[in-house]
């Protein structure tokens, strides 16, 4: 008799082995099936171990789904967690080409962990297991989301912050993001970078840019920002500060 998970699939371990001795399952049938694709990778693996290859297993391989309906397609790799970044959804409907190409990127603690891309063309569709599998790190969502499809699947990296000195901490430097953090906190009617910020938000806002200051930090950053003692900082004169 084989174990079996809490959804009555029969259990496997990573090559395809159930509890008996000698009984092997793939597919639908176990707790790792569910797509064409884990149906064919598990029998590869069921193959290999039975002509005791053995082989690299099922923990190797990237999770992925596919589905073709009509004209429509997609292809999926890795795992739908953390945050979501659509790039191309936002131009269905307009006048182009190909309306109906677009991509959702999954970026879990810093990093792709899932990629799905409607309509890709061979070319595309071929290179997004590796975006997965070579753990691509972006910090700023709205960054990747103003890249193309074919730039991120050219250069997964394309984002990846350099490494770190001790103490040091990725700062944004693009304007336009500095700008719409800082309007978040504007108070007096001024938006758009005109306004002034109170000088104890100025550390909410600075962790939101990326800063990594402790309490002690904060408070020499605030006191270089408000030199006049004034309760608040005018944009220009915290954007010199920031990017200097
Ligand atoms: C409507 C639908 C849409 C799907 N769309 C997608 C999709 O877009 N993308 C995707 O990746 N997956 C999709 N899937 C899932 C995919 O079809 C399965 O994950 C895959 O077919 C599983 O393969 P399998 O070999 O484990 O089982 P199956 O493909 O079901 O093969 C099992 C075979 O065993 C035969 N059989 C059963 N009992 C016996 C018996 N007692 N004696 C002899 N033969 C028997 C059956 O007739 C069948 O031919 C879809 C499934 C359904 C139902």
């Amino acid at each position: 008799m084989c174990s079996r998970s809490r959804s009555l699939r029969l259990q496997v371990d990573g090559y395809c082995r159930t509890s008996a001795e000698d009984v092997f399952a793939i597919g639908d049938v176990t707790q790792a099936g569910g797509h064409v694709d884990s149906a064919r990778k598990m029998a590869d693996i069921a193959a290999k171990v039975l002509t005791e290859e053995e082989g690299d297993g099922f923990d190797g391989n990237i999770p992925y789904v596919y589905s073709r309906i009509l004209d429509l397609g997609w292809k999926f790799y890795g795992r739908a967690a953390g945050e979501v970044v659509t790039i191309g959804l936002e131009e269905l409907g307009e006048e182009k080409a190909d309306p109906s190409t677009f991509a959702a990127f999954y970026v879990e603690d810093g990093v792709i962990v899932g990629v799905f891309l409607e309509k890709g063309s061979d070319e595309q569709n071929a290179k997004l297991e590796r975006v997965i599998r070579e753990k691509p790190r972006v910090l700023n969502f709205k960054k990747l989301a103003k890249k193309s499809i074919d730039e991120i699947l050219d250069d997964p990296h394309l984002l990846t912050p350099p490494v770190l000195g001790m103490g040091e901490f990725h700062a944004e430097d693009d304007e336009e993001m500095i700008q719409s953090v800082w309007s978040k906190f504007e108070e007096d009617g001024e938006k758009g970078g005109r306004g002034t910020v109170r000088v104890e938000l100025m550390g909410e806002l600075m962790a939101l840019l990326g800063a990594d200051f402790d309490d002690a930090e904060v408070v020499d950053a605030c006191t270089a920002l408000d030199d006049r003692k004034l309760g608040v900082v005018r944009y220009n004169h915290f954007i010199s500060w920031w990017t200097n």
